[in-house]
């Protein structure tokens, strides 16, 4: 694609490059750059706070674990009294500590106590060493050489100490945190408050199910993968049906929307060649560019502002709304919700499959991430890649991510890929 006079790169019908177009990186910047954060928060018990996003630090108010403890079913020593190189010890058990039964007396030396996982530490003793390791004659136990000062103690506090931060703000709360917040016997946490997404889509050949399709109809099916995604992420959804091509039904739609949510999101219609009421409507009610992104599939998007919310306008083909969310408008959401680390994770892998690509546009093609019996990663493409084609997300568990200026991948190359879902 370089010319031979100036060695300027020139488009041509060979190739997919639009000198009109934004790339990915770009349009993600300029959301990222213009969304903010809600502020409001609700306290609720921390069963509740599964998903939703941590508002405020949550400090340790004790130490975890409380108290030094064993971390083997075994027998706590002190450890002046473990045996030098070569030689052996013999100890006098005195008695037992069980996890939530501690031993209250207090050893001397060459005497040791018979102690459980999780109990707390006779004064005075620093080191356990496992039962399999010892021989045991009647009331005494007979032990070798080898064994580490303090081994298979945990420290009171080696999980979480006093005053520390035990989970900070912008976390997203997941069953780790449910434990850990428990473990600190805290019971209500402040997350921030759920977003409002309002959605509908557009297009006068579009019915929901349920109705009979007439010649020409077909399903509505972006607004059944708009409900899954956005309710894996944890907001709250207005569901506003498909609204017809007409300029008082979309800006009826755009004004209830924007009463009652933070984001709208639309499908359809702000292709080129559209009727045109979209574009229309919102250069009264708001202020919204139009973008043209060199990627495939998802040229088209909208992104901007309706009085107070924002806007996504997706493009309508089905895989192209999955592929324009899942990159732009879930960073955006998770970042209005007061979330940290955005970005899809994303990471290479061996490709089986041949794709064929021309350089100019970012394709996200769709592919099955497997293991293999050796445990190692490879992807394959998922069949026809059509962007109208949601047969190739369903048998798919990532996007394979060809990057704008790059061609065809042979089986072998090395690809980048995005689990759908994140690294969960
Ligand atoms: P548009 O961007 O409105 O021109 O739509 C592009 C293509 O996507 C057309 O083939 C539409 O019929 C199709 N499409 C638009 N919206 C939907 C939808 N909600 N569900 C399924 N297909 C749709
Ligand atoms: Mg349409």
């Amino acid at each position: 694609m370089t010319s031979k006079d100036g060695g300027q790169p020139r488009p041509s019908c060979s190739d997919d490059f639009d000198p009109t177009t934004l790339r990915a990186e770009d349009a993600a910047r300029r959301i990222e750059a213009l969304v903010s954060p809600v502020t409001e928060y609700e306290r609720v018990a921390v069963r509740s706070a599964l998903d939703r996003t941590l508002a405020k630090d949550v400090y340790s108010t004790v130490n975890v674990p409380a108290h030094t403890n064993s971390a083997m079913d075994g027998y706590a020593l002190r450890s002046a009294d473990l045996p030098a190189d070569g030689s052996r010890a013999t100890l006098k058990v005195i008695g037992t500590a069980w996890a939530g039964r501690p031993y209250h007396g207090s050893a001397k030396g060459k005497q040791c106590v018979r102690i459980m996982t999780g109990a707390k530490m006779p004064d005075g003793l620093d080191t356990v060493i496992m039962q399999e390791q010892v021989e045991c004659v009647d009331d005494t136990i007979l032990i070798g050489s080898g064994h580490k000062p303090g081994q298979n103690v945990r420290q009171a506090g080696e999980d979480l100490a006093v005053g520390a931060v035990a989970v900070s703000a912008g976390t997203r709360i997941d069953p780790a945190e449910l434990g850990l917040f428990a473990s600190l016997g805290v019971a209500e946490v402040e997350v921030a408050r759920r977003l409002r997404v309002a959605f509908f889509s557009t297009g006068d050949e579009l019915r929901s199910i349920g109705e009979p399709l007439a010649e020409g109809e077909i399903y509505d099916s972006n607004r059944y993968t708009l409900h899954g995604m956005l309710t894996r992420l944890g907001v709250e959804l207005l569901d506003m049906g498909v609204i017809a091509d007409q300029r008082e039904a979309i800006g009826d739609a755009f004004r209830r929307a924007a009463s009652m949510a933070d984001v709208i999101i639309t499908t359809g219609g702000v292709s080129v060649g559209e009727a045109d009421y979209v574009k229309e409507i919102l250069a009264e009610t708001g202020t919204v560019d139009f973008w043209k992104l060199a990627i495939k599939p998802g040229r088209p998007l909208a992104f901007g502002t309706v009085r107070d919310a924002f806007f996504f306008g997706l493009p309508g083909n089905p895989v192209a709304v999955m592929v324009t969310f899942y990159e732009f408008v879930q960073p955006a959401l998770r970042r209005m919700m007061g979330q940290q680390g955005l970005r899809p994770a994303r990471f290479r892998v061996p490709c089986r499959s041949r794709l064929k690509k021309r350089p100019g546009r970012m394709e996200f093609q769709r592919g099955l991430l497997q293991v293999a019996d050796n445990g190692s990663l490879s992807v394959s493409r998922t069949g026809a890649q059509g962007s109208g084609m949601l047969s190739s997300m369903s048998s798919a568990n990532c996007f394979i991510i060809l990057p704008t200026d790059s061609g065809s991948v042979e089986p072998g190359d090395m690809v980048d890929v995005e689990p759908f879902e994140g690294l969960v």
